[in-house]
């Protein structure tokens, strides 16, 4: 097997992760920690990467309280009553009494953030969103990354956590290896900040074959920032959570400027509004949470699958009123072509013109991602002077792992943050962790020589089945010792979506199914140590697999546990239909043991802090 050099890297911080949690965390950590080595290590290049590498066309998440727009309590009703009741009012609020200030800070950067010609205020989409240039947003907010970090280091998979060798519950660094040279790396760490983004690929996509890295969410979001802490041993929560978004057919195009600026609607292929059709039933699954107003996103979803089971599909968003208005077609089109271009491409492929045809919406496959409309995530310690005795045990941000932070996707319980909201949560992980490190003095955490020598076998391992292992193939890509990481994901993606709760089942689980889903994945577990690897890219593959597979099994766990349906239109627990605010307006919570591979679970309060 061919050796593989070692590079060790010091840091005071290591950021896991330059996307806008990432980016948040490092440029903070410097503004409070001047003399410290921070750290920012990225599997792709942070110019371009992560859920915003194309660009965005909104800043979804401003409360615009220069202008007493939106105050932070009133986003965290918003959210609380998005998510069915269930947040952490401690996160958002904080996360929300920040954010305008990171937009502001974004604008001083370069990014162009249109106006309202009338009022000069900037311009906005719906509530809570603000309309941008924003094309290069990503590479803008990397710059003040690039500009505060000791080093960034590119092209490097995060594949493990560290812990420190003398108290098992601290961790000190990561590894991983670099995707271009192959070389195995060591970053030593007093505190990591995991922003390593939420997970695509862990159901089946609608989007198969010719067309399978069509998804919603970036296809490149592996579930690091979940397998990372689960396997340090950190608590994680709201699982169960995944996201399914409700979006253009095929091309999986945003709704939302269109819905909120351009004014369109819905309706099914009767040209009727449906959504009134199901409010009642929806009531006796949910109760009272229907008549809230905005009506939570996911009872939005369930009224447009209950009318498509009821034969009176395809649902169309009705463009061609708007898109008679030269504007409006204008901005239509410049919402595509800012973020998401293979809507574009797709509608020119399929002849549909929106000023000539309404275009169809369909429901995407399910996500897991807490920076979104949902919250799934590690379990995070709160701002100190805002968070319930019991939500605080240390740091802000901080998991319940010594010295581990998060932001963005990684953080559960603080949906709606979005772009703007991740950075602002990584700024106040990094301002929490510099006040850790510091309070370390000159103690720090110790890594064992022996668990690096294992790890670095572990890793380049699907390097070494391949070579071996290719000796033996019969016909193709089809030998009897390994499987190919494309093997892997396809078969973890048909598992979660027959078992867990995909498209094909109509988002729908109980737990005989649940239960089965879980054996599968026990198979599946198994059979990861046998997965081939034939290049450097391939081994990137065959460990966001490994993440992929880790953090599906948290969610297989988290869903099994919560007897109940507490969002129609994300998952349906067949039995367990209905909503229980009694039992279940609780928030849960999972720990893995990696020794026994096995997942304890409880239930934590939600504490209701703003009235
Ligand atoms: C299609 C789409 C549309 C959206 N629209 C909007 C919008 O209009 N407005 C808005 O405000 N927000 C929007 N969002 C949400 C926004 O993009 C996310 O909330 C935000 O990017 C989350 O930040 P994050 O840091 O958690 O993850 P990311 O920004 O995705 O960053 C994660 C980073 O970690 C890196 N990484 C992953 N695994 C590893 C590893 N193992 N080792 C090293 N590095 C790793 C990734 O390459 C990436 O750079 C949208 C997202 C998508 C996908």
């Amino acid at each position: 097997m061919r050796r593989r050099k070692t590079i060790v890297v010091d840091s005071d911080i290591l950021v896991v992760g330059g996307g806008m949690g990432g980016c948040g965390a490092t440029y903070e950590s410097r503004y409070w920690g001047r003399d410290l080595n921070i750290v920012c290590v990225e599997k792709a290049n942070i110019e371009r990467s992560g859920a915003v590498a194309q660009g965005l066309y909104a800043i979804n998440c401003y409360m615009g309280m220069q202008w007493n727009e939106n105050q932070p309590e009133d986003h965290v009703r918003y959210a609380r009553n998005d998510l069915m009741g269930l947040v952490r009012e401690d996160l958002g609020y904080d996360i929300a009494r920040h954010v305008d200030s990171t937009v502001h800070k974004f604008e001083e950067w370069g990014l162009p953030i249109m106006r309202d010609p009338k009022t000069g205020r900037y311009q906005r989409e719906g509530k809570w969103q603000i309309m941008i240039h924003g094309e290069s947003y990503k590479p803008i907010v990397a710059e003040a990354a690039r500009k505060a970090a000791t080093k960034v280091y590119n092209r490097i998979m995060v594949t493990h956590l560290l812990m420190d060798k003398q108290r098992a519950n601290r961790v000190g660094g990561a590894v991983g290896f670099n995707v271009r040279t192959g070389d195995f790396y060591v970053f030593r760490a007093k505190a990591v900040i995991v922003a390593a983004g939420g997970a695509s690929h862990i159901f089946k996509p609608r989007a198969v074959g010719e067309g399978m890295g069509r998804t919603w969410y970036a296809p490149w979001s592996s579930a690091s920032a979940y397998a990372l802490p689960i396997l340090a041993g950190a608590k994680m929560t709201q699982m169960e959570n995944r996201i399914v978004l409700t979006r253009f057919k095929d091309g999986y195009g945003p709704v939302g400027a269109y819905f909120l600026h351009l004014k369109t609607y819905t309706q099914n292929a009767y040209g009727q509004d449906y959504e009134a059709f199901w409010r009642d039933s929806i009531e006796q699954l949910v109760g009272d949470y229907v008549n809230r107003h905005p009506v939570p996103t996911c009872l939005r979803n369930h009224a447009l699958l209950e009318e498509v089971k009821a034969g009176r599909g395809p649902i169309r968003m009705v463009t061609k009123e708007a898109f008679q208005d030269p504007h409006k077609e204008t901005i239509g089109w410049e919402n595509f072509l800012g973020m998401t271009i293979g809507q574009a491409v797709v509608w020119a492929s399929q002849n549909i013109d929106p000023k000539e045809v309404n275009p169809e919406l369909t429901t995407s496959e399910p996500y897991v991602m807490g920076s979104h409309a949902t919250c799934s995530g590690a379990w995070a310690s709160g701002p100190e002077d805002y968070a319930p005795a019991e939500y605080q045990w240390g740091y802000n941000r901080m998991m319940t792992v010594e010295g581990l932070f998060g932001a963005g996707d990684a953080i559960g319980g603080t949906a709606h943050k979005f772009s703007s909201g991740s950075f602002t949560e990584g700024r106040i992980a990094g301002k929490a962790a510099v006040k850790y490190v510091n309070d370390l003095g000159r103690e720090q955490p110790q890594v064992s020589e022996a668990e690096l020598e294992d790890l670095k076998k572990t890793i380049y391992k699907p390097m070494e089945n391949y070579e071996i292992g290719r000796n033996e193939i019969v016909a193709g890509t089809v030998s009897p010792s390994y499987l190919l990481p494309i093997h892997g994901l396809q078969r973890l993606e048909k598992i979660m979506d027959e078992y867990v709760g995909g498209i094909s089942a109509f988002y729908t689980t109980n737990e005989p199914l649940l239960t089965r889903g879980l054996e599968l994945l026990g198979m599946l577990k198994e059979d990861l140590a046998h997965i081939g690897a034939e290049d450097l890219h391939q081994l990137q593959r065959a460990w966001e697999l490994q993440h992929r597979v880790l953090a599906s099994e948290c969610v297989t766990q988290h869903t099994m546990f919560r007897k109940e349906t507490r969002w129609p239109g994300y998952y349906y627990r067949a039995d367990c239909p209905k909503l229980d605010d009694k039992d279940w307006h609780c928030f849960t919570l999972s720990r893995y043991d990696r020794e026994s591979g096995t997942w304890a679970m409880e239930k934590a309060p939600v504490y209701h802090i703003v009235d």
